[in-house]
């Protein structure tokens, strides 16, 4: 993913409309006495689970897609969702890069409770980057990273959600959609500079071609890098434009449960990542939870960004915190259950 802000050009038409408030407070007849909401049992988020999800999927090496790395983690991301109860598509499609190679794209969706109309829909990229062309190191810029954030963080979490899911069904249907070829946008060391479309192949493939026809869900939530040691999550540019409400609902879930040093108030540049897509083409509000820093000196870096690990051999295992995990993924059961 990278950094962009928004042309006015490419910016979809919003309609912006005001909510008719409509108040009865002063007929008596209308007053409806308040229950209080009865507290809702949110199953644990195993922290260990999580991390352990992550280190197999770098155990796969680099999942970059037309390696037989990308086929086997492929086929194990799909043998977890069936064995946590999901019922699975995989979606295969023909893609073309930035550069015109032609990738074989996997999207795997997990859905639970299929049959039920309220759905939430949750996302990460599984996909790693073929380069490292942030590493200081230019002679392994060309080599493929890891992605144990990049990739392997919030689909760890999302398979620790899907576990718990399983077990113990919340009100609403979920659906988990691991994306295909998010990460094979141009390269820094090329001499093009690019275009968002260049990333996000797999999102922008099933924005187009939905598992179901008309799918919808009341909202998604991305997870993209959410798992290193440096974590912070400012509340991001592309999901704040699109979609306010529901990174509000995510931030409000951090403070509840006792996360708000990792969820921050500051809002960040607008970022392409797939939950662009899911938001400007499929119509479905989206958040997006990164790790990206506002204040760049504090972290070493030469201007705000993601991490000094991104895009970068750095981005294996010794970064991975599991007290990140267990953030974003008790975050995400209480607003799962809560809703
Ligand atoms: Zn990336």
């Amino acid at each position: 993913m990278k950094t962009r802000l928004f042309s006015g050009a490419r910016l979809p038409l919003v309609l912006i409309v005001g909510s008719l408030l409509i108040g009865c407070k002063d007929d008596p007849k209308h007053t409806v006495p308040i229950k209080p909401k009865p507290a809702v049992a949110v199953p644990d988020f195993d922290a260990d689970s999580a991390y352990q999800y992550v280190q197999n999927q770098v155990d796969f090496g680099p999942r970059v897609p037309n390696t037989p790395e990308h086929s086997a983690c492929a086929e194990w991301l799909e043998s977890k969702l069936i064995e946590f109860g999901a019922d699975v598509i995989v979606q295969e499609a023909k893609v073309r890069a930035y550069d015109g190679t032609q990738l074989d794209m996997k999207n795997i969706i997990g859905q639970f409770d299929p049959e039920n109309k309220r759905r939430i829909l949750l996302f990460a990229h599984w996909d790693t980057r073929p380069w490292a062309d942030k590493d200081n190191d230019e002679s392994r810029q060309r080599q493929p990273i890891l992605g144990a954030n990049d990739a392997g963080s919030g689909v760890g979490v999302l398979l620790e959600v899907a576990r718990q899911i399983g077990k113990d069904s919340p009100d609403h249907g979920i659906d988990i959609i691991f994306f295909d070829s998010e990460d094979y946008g141009t390269p820094e060391f090329s001499s093009s500079s690019g275009d968002a479309e260049d990333w996000c192949l797999g999102s922008q493939f099933w924005c187009a071609n939905p598992h179901k026809d008309g799918y919808r869900a009341k909202f998604g939530i991305l997870l993209d890098m959410v798992g290193s040691k440096t974590a912070s999550f400012p509340k991001e540019g592309t999901s704040m434009y699109f979609a306010d409400w529901i990174v509000n609902k995510v931030w409000n879930a951090a403070k509840k449960t006792g996360h708000s040093s990792l969820f921050n108030d500051e809002t960040s540049g607008a970022t392409t990542d797939d939950h662009l897509f899911v938001n400007r083409e499929a119509g479905i509000p989206s958040a997006c939870i990164v790790e990206y820093h506002i204040s760049p000196l504090t972290m070493g870096l030469p201007s705000p960004g993601y991490g000094s690990f991104h895009h970068t051999h750095n981005d294996n295992m010794d970064i991975i915190d599991k007290e990140s995990l267990r953030a974003v993924g008790e975050t995400l059961m209480h607003v799962i259950y809560n809703e």
